[in-house]
């Protein structure tokens, strides 16, 4: 029996995440693997954490990208930070903040929900009167860019809040990173976590993160021991210090990391802001065409991510139909609705390298064929 080697189709990917990835971020990716500990690998690290801090904004000494996804980011935050009998707020307007609950209960700790609707932002108001009604709140925990819905939630008025009832914040960042403005030491972030595979356009599997002074000191004067080896940052923090102090501590996930830096490498010669204007122009560019076809956004204009747009499927449409018509003979990734949007939504994601007028001409063009 032989057995025949993957070739995918070349897609466009305009769905959720991944996102597209750049010919220069795969050619990074099949270069020769060295050493995780060979000087030349561990000087790239280097430059992906300095990289790393400007693409955050920040200068957390603390700031990494973990070896594995999105959830591995989140979980990093929750099991560092909160010990067994601590308070914190979580608001959930879609599915990612339920994820956050589930991480809270597992560590031991009491979650304080604050519900949006889905597809609006994070109550700023309802946050404040659960602050008032918990004083014993630790922590503030929030998902800026909701990519089940599309919501992106005011973090800069959150941390803020949050700062004035003395508590510290995780904030997930997996689809605001390089697309929407996010300022993690202006806005007051003690925690955030992101995903390599969206508006970094790089692939999936890798999971950038900073903790502020404030968070690597409620890490080191924890009671108990963080219950996952291989996310426990206290000792995952000499593998990422750099200055000679590396050393073994997982194997690192090498060419993934080449092409992070790649991908990093293009954000910043793009520059930051340069990023985030482009990705509202194409949003802007595609709810005009969508219009034009009489499909409506889920979220009030105001609240909406350019990166992420969710819409209600044509009341003549049939979802799946569509959804395959564009997979298979377009060679376009939409998403299906999540959740409580399953079969109502479709999300058509614009993310780094994906968020290119030319990809929004062929989706436009096939969904006015399909339609
Ligand atoms: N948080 C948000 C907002 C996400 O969109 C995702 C993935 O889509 C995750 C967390 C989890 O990331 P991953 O799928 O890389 O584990």
């Amino acid at each position: 029996m032989t057995f025949n080697s993957f070739t995918p189709p070349k897609r466009t990917l305009l769905g959720p995440g991944p996102s597209d990835i750049s010919p220069n971020v795969l050619s990074a990716l099949s270069r020769p693997t060295i050493g995780h500990l060979d000087p030349l690998f561990i000087g790239m690290m280097d430059e992906v954490k300095t990289m790393l801090q400007k693409a955050f904004l920040t200068s957390n000494e603390m700031t990494l990208a973990v070896s594995a996804p999105g959830s591995a980011g989140m979980e990093t935050c929750f099991v560092n930070l909160l010990e067994p009998g601590d308070k914190v707020i979580v608001c959930r307007n879609g599915v990612f903040g339920g994820r956050m609950l589930e991480n809270v209960e597992r560590c031991g700790a009491t979650a304080v929900v604050v519900d949006a609707p889905w597809g609006r932002a994070v109550s700023i108001d309802k946050v404040e009167e659960a602050l008032k009604a918990n004083p014993d709140v630790k922590f503030v925990a929030a998902v800026h860019a909701e990519t089940s819905t599309g919501a992106c939630s005011d973090i800069k008025s959150l941390c803020s809040l949050a700062k004035q009832y003395g508590c510290l914040t995780i904030v997930d960042a997996v689809t605001s990173l390089g697309g929407i403005e996010l300022r993690v030491d202006d806005w007051g972030i003690d925690a955030i976590y992101s995903g390599s595979q969206k508006c970094l356009s790089c692939v999936p599997g890798l999971s950038p993160v900073s903790f502020s002074p404030a968070a690597v000191e409620v890490i080191k004067q924890r009671k108990t021991k963080v219950q996952s080896w291989f996310l426990d940052q206290s000792l995952v923090m000499d593998y990422w210090a750099g200055e000679g102090k590396r050393s073994y501590h997982h194997t690192a996930p090498v060419n993934g990391l080449y092409a992070l830096h790649e991908s990093l490498c293009q954000l910043l010669n793009e520059g930051l802001e340069q990023s985030w204007h482009r990705h509202l122009l194409m949003h802007n560019l595609l709810k005009q065409g969508l219009t034009d076809l009489g499909i409506e956004f889920i979220v009030p204009e105001d609240e909406r991510l350019p990166q992420l747009n969710a819409v209600y499927i044509p009341s003549t449409a049939s979802d799946a139909e569509i959804r395959t018509a564009l997979l298979n003979d377009y060679n376009i990734e939409i998403g299906a609705g999540l959740g409580e949007l399953a079969g109502k939504a479709w999300r058509i994601g614009l993310m780094g390298y994906g968020a290119r007028r030319e990809n929004i001409t062929l989706l436009l063009g096939a969904l006015r064929a399909l339609l």
